[in-house]
């Protein structure tokens, strides 16, 4: 189980992309920045890149050394853009992040889901105090930062231009694990037996969803609107009313929305009443 995750830059030229990580680690609710030996910092740069993410900045911790910056972490990640002369065990960031929320895995199991290589020498901790280590923008971690490492992180980007700008870098790997603690809040929920479905992001929806006997009248609604406007035949409904059925329930209507679409169907059959 992840406990902690931090964010480690060594030796950044760029304070710029200081403001740049700090941006998507907010972006992605991570907060925790180690900087080690930044060619410039605290900047003006950095503040205007991280576009009001400066309590990041104002937080980060500024370390002489790496050692000071992986000090209580016990699975250290580097992030490399290239591969190099000595293989590591190597992940994509998908993969990464299922092993940091599952580190219960065993090596029986890993082994035979074929993941060997990768995962021949677990044994993670239950709680997993992460370091994500990314390197200079001209060359990168060198092998003996690299080589502090348990995993290295690749982005799986072209192979004839496969170097992410440092922020960029960030953000993916950011991403991926946001997404892989969202899913794993969402199992959670919906093994508390809470309801799935709702948005991700925002407030809780603003209207409740329409009722099961509303959406039937809807359809009963729209099932006689289209036979009277001849759209469809009720002697040879084929499957129209199944489709139409299909095509609304997976977006989840709402009660406002039924409404609407029955106010439509309404002014439709007047219309043609009115014509008649
Ligand atoms: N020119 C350097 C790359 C610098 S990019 C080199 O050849 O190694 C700055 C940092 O962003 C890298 O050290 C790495 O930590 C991260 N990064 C960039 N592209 C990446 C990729 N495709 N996968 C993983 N990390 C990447």
């Amino acid at each position: 189980m992840l406990k902690s995750v931090r964010v480690v830059l060594v030796n950044t030229s760029h304070p710029g992309n200081i403001g740049g990580v700090a941006r998507a680690m907010k972006n992605m609710d991570f907060s925790t920045l180690y900087l080690v030996d930044p060619k410039e910092f605290p900047s003006e740069k950095a503040v205007a890149r991280s576009s009001g993410a400066v309590d990041l900045l104002d937080q980060a911790k500024v370390v002489g050394t790496l050692d000071e910056a992986l000090a209580g972490c016990n699975y250290v990640v580097g992030a490399s853009a290239r591969g190099r002369h000595i293989p590591w065990p190597v992940l994509d960031p998908r993969e990464l992040v299922e092993q940091i929320l599952q580190p219960s895995v065993t090596q029986e199991s890993a082994q035979s889901a074929g993941n060997e290589s990768v995962c021949s020498s677990m044994g993670l901790p239950q709680a997993l105090d992460v370091a994500l280590v990314f390197g200079r923008e001209d060359r990168g971690l060198t092998n003996e930062e690299l080589h502090r490492c348990h995993r290295h992180v690749h982005i799986p980007s072209n192979p004839d231009f496969s170097s992410l700008n440092l922020a960029a870098a960030v953000q993916v790997i950011c991403y991926e694990l946001r997404m892989g603690l969202l899913a794993q809040s969402d199992k959670q929920q919906s093994e508390a037996g809470e309801v799935l479905e709702k948005p991700r992001w925002g407030t809780e929806w603003d209207i409740d969803l329409a009722s099961a006997d509303e959406l039937q009248r809807l359809f009963e609604h729209m099932e006689k609107t289209l036979i009277d406007i001849d759209f469809l035949d009720p002697g040879n409904p084929r499957q129209l009313m199944t489709r139409l059925r299909r095509l609304y329930l997976r977006s989840l209507p709402d009660k406002v929305e039924v409404n609407v679409l029955r106010g439509i169907l309404t002014a439709t059959q007047k219309l043609l009443k009115s014509t008649d």
